[in-house]
Formats: structure tokens, C-alpha cells, sequence
């Protein structure tokens, strides 16, 4: 039996700043993220066997978890499912614009970076409340939309290729209740090597 774990940063707790500052890496990954994974592990001892099934299968198909567990499943494995992917998007000596077949995809699908820069920023800007802002695959086809609480767009059939966490514990220590200026700085830290490689491996 496998527990899920909280994947390690692949870089220190002060290597996103100045945009993303240590004190509120440390407390989003080691604090809410962690919370998260062991949520999940509480839900899923409930049901053992679902160990054996990655996070990304569980949440592409919701309907299929048992109902006593299913929202804790959809609350708790999207927490832990979308920072993973979260942190892997960023790096230091990051920003930047996206190259090769990723930037191929986004000039066909928005026309060009910044005008996918802009999309993304507006839907994580006009978010009301707690969610996230993503770039998604719908087939091979590059969307942003935005989800609500922890929901993924696993759970909607789509794919996940960047990841904005809009929630208050994402910018508040640095950003107070300065959402646009978090979302600014977040572009700064994208690594797009990283998210490229991600696209190319889902695509
Ligand atoms: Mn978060």
C-alpha cells in the first residue's frame, strides 16, 4: 500500500523571490499542500485498495469513488494533485515566454503569448472566492478556464498543463489583498522548460 506523499520542492524555499517569498512557500507547501495529501490519505484508508490508483485517476472519474468519501476525494486529492503541479510549474530564473511545440500550440490556439497571458491573469483576477486559473488541454485543444474551491480539470475530462492558485494563502504574507499583483509576479516564476515538458508528456 502506497500513501500519497507530498512531492519535495525540486528547488529551495527561497529560490521563487522575490515574487514568491519564502515565508508563504514554506507555509503553502509544507503546511497547506501537506494538509492536503494526508487528508487524501484519511479518506482513502477508508478504502485501501484505491491506493494502487494514481491521484489523476481518481479524480477523472469522481463517480466511481465510493460515496462516503467521494467529496473528500474531490476536496482533498485535488488539493494535493494541483499544488503538485503547481510547484513543478515554477523555478527560479524562471518568467520568461514558452518555446517549441508548447508555443506552437498557444499562438494556434489564443494567437499569441500575451494574449494567453491575459486571458489567464483575467480568469484568476475575476475569480470570486477561493479556485484556480488554468491552461488545459479540451483534447488537444489549449483552453484557460478556472475552477472553483480545489475542484481539477481532471475532473471535467480535461488536462492540466499550468496551474494559478488563486487562494488567499497562495499571496496574502507577501501580496495582502493585492490578487493582480501576485498574478503579475507569478509569470515571473513560471518555468516554462518545466511546463513544456509536461505538456509534451500529457499531449
Ligand atoms: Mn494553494
Amino acid at each position: 500500500m502506497n500513501k500519497f506523499i507530498t512531492p519535495q520542492l525540486p528547488y529551495a524555499y527561497d529560490a521563487l523571490e522575490p515574487y514568491l517569498d519564502k515565508e508563504t512557500v514554506v507555509l503553502h507547501h509544507d503546511k497547506h499542500h501537506e494538509t492536503y495529501t494526508q487528508k487524501l490519505n484519511m479518506a482513502i484508508e477508508k478504502h485501501p485498495g484505491l491506493f494502487e490508483t494514481p491521484v489523476e485517476k481518481l479524480l477523472s472519474d469522481l463517480d466511481a469513488i465510493p460515496e462516503d468519501i467521494r467529496l473528500a476525494v474531490r476536496n482533498a486529492g485535488g488539493g494535493h494533485y494541483n499544488h503538485n503541479l503547481y510547484w513543478m510549474a515554477l523555478g527560479p530564473k524562471a518568467g520568461g515566454e514558452p518555446t517549441g511545440e508548447l508555443l506552437a500550440a498557444i499562438m494556434r490556439d489564443f494567437g499569441s503569448f500575451e494574449k494567453l497571458k491575459e486571458l489567464m491573469s483575467e480568469a484568476a483576477l475575476n475569480l470570486f472566492g477561493s479556485g484556480w486559473a488554468w491552461l488545459s488541454l479540451n483534447g488537444q485543444k489549449l483552453v484557460v478556464e478556472k475552477t472553483v474551491n480545489q475542484d481539477s480539470p481532471l475532473s471535467i475530462g480535461h488536462t492540466p498543463v499550468l496551474g494559478l492558485d488563486v487562494w488567499e494563502h497562495a499571496y496574502y504574507l507577501k501580496y495582502r489583498n493585492v490578487r493582480a499583483d501576485y498574478i503579475k509576479a507569478f509569470w515571473q516564476a513560471v518555468n516554462w522548460v518545466a511546463v513544456e515538458a509536461s505538456y509534451m508528456a500529457t499531449k
